[in-house]
């Protein structure tokens, strides 16, 4: 059963003739097929784990109770183990980062709801930490570390894993992606439509399934895990393969912490329950199902925010727009994330490419340019979600802020779009007016 290195350039891929499966890694990440070929413990989005490499890291001193071995069975955890995890556990999210970033980090912690929060520059102040420090604030800041009386070491060291497990290899899916969401989410509960109804429970679900909804996400779309035979397709049967790994490893990590060992059991089942709820709902091919939903509530008047069921679809619906606001972001922020997905998108297609398979819509990089790809994501996407949410919030300052980088955004990709094609094409098949974008 040896593993067969096919490339080495940016991505590792690991061709399995006996499952004629592709499995494959960004650069890293590096890892070979264990000898036993199949992982014991809670397998990741990538199946195979090098258990000598493993045993060869035990015993150099640091890591060496089988304990601590069987952790490392994560390996996204190992390979990105900080020194978080290696030394004391802190008390306070601040006391992570350098002395030197401290205030500025915390300065803009002060600002964190306001809708131009610079996620990125936050993610360097922090160290790469920017999921673990906005969460732990997040958290006391909403009262909820009191409310659930949880225990502060068991929540740094469940948000270290959560962190941990994204990819940051990956150009967008990574732990930046995730405190990006987060941070829109926590805007979105502030809405006051919103806000005045939620209860601690809603606020802790909405910002934990933020956090987790993309959750050791591999870098590839399910079209690809399925015509690849990955594990992770087989187990979920095809239908929504990464939101249900997303939200299953979210599970496994919040019993591995023990964060919520203290609450009566169908309290931890039904938050459980619900997170799953709240994650399946990110699955963009849902998109028109929670879209004619909201649509109908809207239209007859009958979202009745009291109602503990009614405010769990805003909550579905708050997180797939903090999921896609991306181009409702300044442009600054909005390009940047633009391009990210976009070169995550080519690498997948690069992978095809290189395996002969068809290469998946939007993934060619000598076809599909960046402008095209976020006008059509904008006109089929985000325009229809955020129309209805613009109905549902009546129109509040942030919803304006928001529409308003979205028009401007994309009259620039539009512009782009002109420049590199010499023409108007929206990417939609209809012509379009070119606009003279400003900043
Ligand atoms: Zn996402």
């Amino acid at each position: 059963m040896s593993c067969l290195m096919v490339e080495r350039c940016g991505a590792i891929a690991f061709e399995s003739p006996e499952q004629n499966a592709i499995c494959f890694c960004t650069l890293g990440d590096a890892q070979v097929r264990g000898q036993a070929g199949v992982l014991s413990e809670r397998r990741g989005s990538f199946p195979f784990i090098d258990f000598r490499l493993l045993n060869t890291t035990a015993n150099s001193g640091e890591i060496g109770t089988k304990k601590k071995v069987k952790r490392l069975l994560s390996f996204q955890r190992y390979f990105h183990a900080s020194r978080l995890l290696r030394g004391t556990v802190p008390q306070t999210s601040l006391h992570l980062l350098d002395e030197d970033y401290l205030g500025q980090a915390g300065h803009m912690l002060s600002k964190v709801g306001t809708w131009n929060f610079d996620i990125f520059l936050f993610d360097r102040l922090t160290n790469g930490n920017s999921l673990v420090t906005l969460l732990c604030h997040l958290f006391n800041t909403h009262g909820l570390i009191h409310h659930f009386q949880l225990d502060m070491v068991k929540l740094h060291r469940f948000l270290v894993m959560v962190q941990e497990d994204y990819h940051n290899q990956n150009p967008y899916h990574n732990a930046v992606h995730a405190a990006d969401v987060t941070q829109a989410m926590h805007c979105y509960l502030k809405e006051p439509k919103l806000a005045r109804y939620l209860t601690p429970l809603d606020i802790f679900l909405g910002l934990l399934a933020a956090a987790a909804h993309d959750v050791d996400h591999p870098g590839v779309n399910q079209p690809f895990l399925v015509k690849t035979k990955h594990h992770l397709a087989s187990l979920y049967q095809n239908v929504s393969v990464l939101e249900n790994h997303h939200w299953r490893s979210t599970v496994g990590m919040l019993r591995e912490s023990g964060l919520l060992s203290h609450l009566p059991v169908e309290m931890t089942q039904e938050i459980e329950q619900q997170l799953g709820s709240l994650i399946l709902a990110t699955d963009i091919s849902r998109q028109n199902e929670f879209l004619g939903s909201f649509k109908i509530h809207l239209d007859n008047d009958a979202l009745s925010l009291e109602d503990a069921e009614h405010r769990h679809f805003i909550l579905q619906i708050a997180l797939k727009c903090a999921d896609i606001c991306n181009p409702c972001r300044v442009w600054e922020m909005s390009k940047q994330w633009s391009e990210r997905v976009c070169e995550e998108f080519y690498r997948q297609g690069d992978l095809e490419r290189k395996f002969e398979l068809e290469i998946s819509p939007l993934c060619n990089q000598h076809m599909d340019t960046v402008p095209a790809i976020q006008i059509g994501f904008m006109t089929y996407l985000v325009e229809p979600l955020f129309d209805e949410w613009r109905r549902f919030t009546d129109n509040t300052p942030l919803t304006e802020a928001m529409m308003s980088h979205l028009r401007k955004n994309k009259a620039r990709w539009r512009a782009l779009h002109h420049n590199q094609h010499h023409r108007g094409d929206d990417g939609s098949g209809q012509r379009s007016e070119v606009v003279e974008a400003g900043p």
